[in-house]
């Protein structure tokens, strides 16, 4: 269908372009003044008709800022030629006005902004000529310069509105265009990454169950039965992301919905990131004034978070503290991750939850996507307010699991 319409569209654009190529082509040979002559004037004409055809002819097969800006020189040249040398066909002067109106076809606001502004000069220049130097040959200028001239001015304010107008739709169908092709690569993405995530799950219970073996194998001593427990627990972690991941692609599996204690989850992920933190000396602080519960998923909760504080803790400066608050206000438990980090801009806060949005040498940018996922999934909120190098607070609000609790 695509290439059909590309098809179709080139077919127009030849047949235009001879009909322009045949047009200019008469102005040479048909009642031309200067035909007999073949002075320089007619020479000059001649060449601007063949340069300028040969150019349009290629635009199709060549078509870049290069060969666009030489066909507006090229054209803007011919119509003050055809001005000029031919001073006894008055219309000419409707053409100088909608010059600029010719790289609106390219969708090229630089070149339109760049013939607005030579076209402007290039009519001065004209003016100054007419009503210093010449004489008689342009009459209706001379008679009423005022007059012409604001006309002028008024028809490259159309041309601009014109440009405006449809560069301001172009744009828009850009946008709608490459958020369909987004969201279309993302789809098959997110089908492979399940596929995948699947197929990693088997593996790991394989090698899960020989390590359970192993934890009750005599043959092992103490010390390395607390290996195979660490490893086993790592294992769970994976585990748990995995399904959690696939469950997020499907989003109406495993949700199981309980009663998850606030206070517990904060406690068990920051103990689990303490370590984390500890990396570049950050402490994490966790304050809970009440004790609050939630209707959530445990598991999905505690990845919401693991995500969030992660986040604080790589974006928070070496020694710096990151706090987690958790209290009750109103009909909410607002949960808040506060960094005295790097901050983020408007535009950047903008792009958080948009798949892959990661300005980290090693992010994955899907933790922002993930917490949207479960935050809306549980009827909560989430915001974030943000400094660049002050720091960032995400609060996060959930409905309690009752009222009273
Ligand atoms: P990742 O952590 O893999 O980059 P995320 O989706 O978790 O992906 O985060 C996306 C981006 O949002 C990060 O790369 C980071 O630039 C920005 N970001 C998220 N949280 C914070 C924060 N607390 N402070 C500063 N920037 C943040
Ligand atoms: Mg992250």
């Amino acid at each position: 269908m695509k290439y059909k319409t590309k098809h179709s569209n080139e077919k127009i654009y030849y047949i235009v372009a001879w009909i322009v190529i045949a047009i200019m082509v008469s102005g040479l040979l048909i009642d031309n003044p200067r035909f007999g002559e073949f002075g320089v004037v007619y020479i000059f004409h001649s060449i601007l008709v063949f340069i300028l055809s040969l150019c349009l002819l290629l635009y199709p097969k060549n078509g870049t800022a290069f060969l666009r800006l030489i066909i507006i020189v090229i054209a803007s040249t011919y119509f003050y030629t055809l001005f000029l040398f031919y001073p006894e066909t008055s219309s000419t002067y409707v053409f100088l006005c909608f010059i600029p109106a010719l790289s609106i076809l390219y969708f090229d606001s630089k070149l339109f902004y760049f013939s607005l502004l030579l076209n402007g000069i290039s009519n001065i220049i004209i003016y100054g000529y007419i009503l210093l130097a010449d004489g008689v040959q342009y009459r209706f200028i001379e008679e009423d310069p005022i007059g012409n001239f604001f006309n002028f001015v008024a028809s490259q304010i159309i041309v601009y509105f014109i440009f405006y107008l449809t560069n301001g739709r172009i744009k828009k169908q850009q946008l709608y265009y490459e958020q369909i092709q987004h969201s279309e690569r993302l789809r098959t993405t997110s089908q492979l990454t399940a596929a995948i995530a699947h197929e990693i799950r088997n593996p790991l219970t394989v090698v899960k169950g020989f390590l359970q073996l192993f934890e009750k194998d005599s043959s092992f001593n103490d010390d390395q039965k607390g290996k195979f427990t660490l490893m086993i627990d790592e294992l769970n972690t994976a585990e748990q992301v995995i399904s959690q991941f696939l469950s997020i692609a499907k989003p109406d599996k495993e949700n199981v919905m309980e009663k998850v204690n606030v206070q517990a989850a904060l406690q068990s992920v920051t103990d689990l990131l303490h370590s984390y933190g500890l990396l570049h000396d950050n402490r994490i602080d966790l304050t809970v004034t009440e004790d609050c519960t939630i209707l959530a998923n445990t598991i999905e909760f505690k990845q919401l978070l693991i995500n969030i504080i992660k986040n604080a803790i790589e974006a928070s400066d070496i020694g710096d503290v990151v706090l987690v608050t958790a209290e009750r206000e109103k009909d909410f438990v607002v949960i808040k991750v506060i960094d005295h980090g790097q901050g983020m801009t408007e535009a950047e806060v903008a792009s958080l939850g948009t798949p892959f949005y990661s300005l980290k040498s090693k992010g994955t940018g899907l933790g922002m996507m993930v917490c949207f996922t479960i935050v809306e999934k549980f009827k909560g909120t989430i915001d974030f307010q943000s400094a660049i190098g002050h720091g960032t607070t995400v609060t996060i609000r959930f409905p309690p699991s009752s009222p009273s609790y």
